[in-house]
Order: C-alpha cells, then structure tokens, then sequence
C-alpha cells in the first residue's frame, strides 16, 4: 500500500511539473501574439486588443481605445494626446 501511494505521488508530481512547463510554454506564446495585437490606448494608457477595441482614424493613422468614452474623449481633443 505505501509503495502505491509513492507511485502516485511521484507520478502527480510528474503531472504538475508537466502541466507548469506546458503552462509557461503557452504563456510565452500569449505573450509574443500579444505584442503583435495590441496597441496603446493613448487616452487611459491602457493596452488594448486591435481586434477588439474602438478604432479612430487621425492624420492617417489609426488610433485603439478600450471604450467609447476614451474614443469620444481623443476626437474631442486629439492634439492633447498627440504632443506626447
Ligand atoms: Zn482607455
């Protein structure tokens, strides 16, 4: 009985070191796709998913916000976020 209790808890230990280099592999992954997805909402300074936030386009260039508020805040005052 105790050797069965030592297997299994040599082999949950294989399973949770498996599982944490798995886990670090996918989030370095996450990590590089985000770095090409994301921008810079320059209203709040948040950084903000290019397919899922608010777009506004100034001066040829394309601008992301995390929300409608941000959005309406930039185009009321674009300059103000622009000299930076
Ligand atoms: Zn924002």
């Amino acid at each position: 009985m105790r050797r069965i209790l030592c297997v299994l808890s040599a082999l949950s230990f294989a399973v949770i070191i498996s599982g944490y280099v798995i886990n670090s592999n996918v989030r370095a992954e996450e990590i590089n796709a985000a770095e090409k997805t994301t921008a810079k909402d320059i209203v709040c300074g948040m950084d903000v998913n290019k397919d899922k936030a608010l777009k506004a386009d100034h001066d040829g260039k394309t601008y992301y916000f995390c929300s409608k508020h941000c959005e309406e805040t930039f185009k009321k005052d674009p300059s103000k976020y622009l000299k930076k």
